[in-house]
């Protein structure tokens, strides 16, 4: 895709490249989102406390959907509640997890895709709201694995104190 746009900074207006992480000039932060018009696919910047005025919420069309710069991370919830998480966000292929061993290898695809594919799928109000939905999931993720490791815990040393007094009992005689 060519560049041929000049970019400038949303916030001191100065000529910025394309792509650049920071203004040059007052070094605000800068976010890109390409256009999702089909005739002007151009990418534009914003940050700072200027408003994405731009940002055209194109979530639920399916491949037409753009995926905002911002969802481009790893989904936690996705990747510990899988098809759980998928029937939720309207993420369908996620039941493939119902398939036992498949699912180890589509947990991980879930979690580098879960947002891509909600975002696609799913009518979100907004970046945000995507955003607080998945972390919401992801603090669940936290607690489920949290939980899991103190009952492991509990689980190893009821174990261990177990043995510890069958030893006194006998071997069994072959
Ligand atoms: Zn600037």
């Amino acid at each position: 895709m060519q560049q041929q746009q000049q970019h400038q900074c949303p916030n001191c207006g100065t000529p910025v490249p394309f792509g650049a992480k920071f203004c040059g000039q007052c070094g605000i932060q800068l976010n890109w989102q390409q256009m999702p018009s089909p005739v002007n696919q151009q990418w534009q910047p914003w940050g700072g406390s200027s408003q994405p005025a731009f940002i055209y919420n194109t979530s639920g069309q399916g491949r037409l959907s753009v995926i905002p710069y911002e969802i481009k991370e790893w989904n936690w919830g996705a990747f510990s509640f899988s098809w759980l998480w998928g029937v939720c966000n309207s993420v369908w292929i996620s039941l493939i997890c119902l398939i036992p061993f498949v699912s180890l290898i589509m947990v991980f695809i879930l979690g580098a895709k879960g947002n891509e594919w909600a975002w696609q799928s799913k009518k979100w109000d907004s970046v945000e709201h995507f955003r607080r939905t998945q972390r919401t999931w992801r603090n669940w993720a936290i607690a489920v694995l949290v939980l899991n490791f103190i009952f492991l815990l509990v689980f190893a040393f009821v174990e261990l104190s177990g043995q510890t007094s069958t030893n006194t009992t006998p071997p069994p005689a072959y």
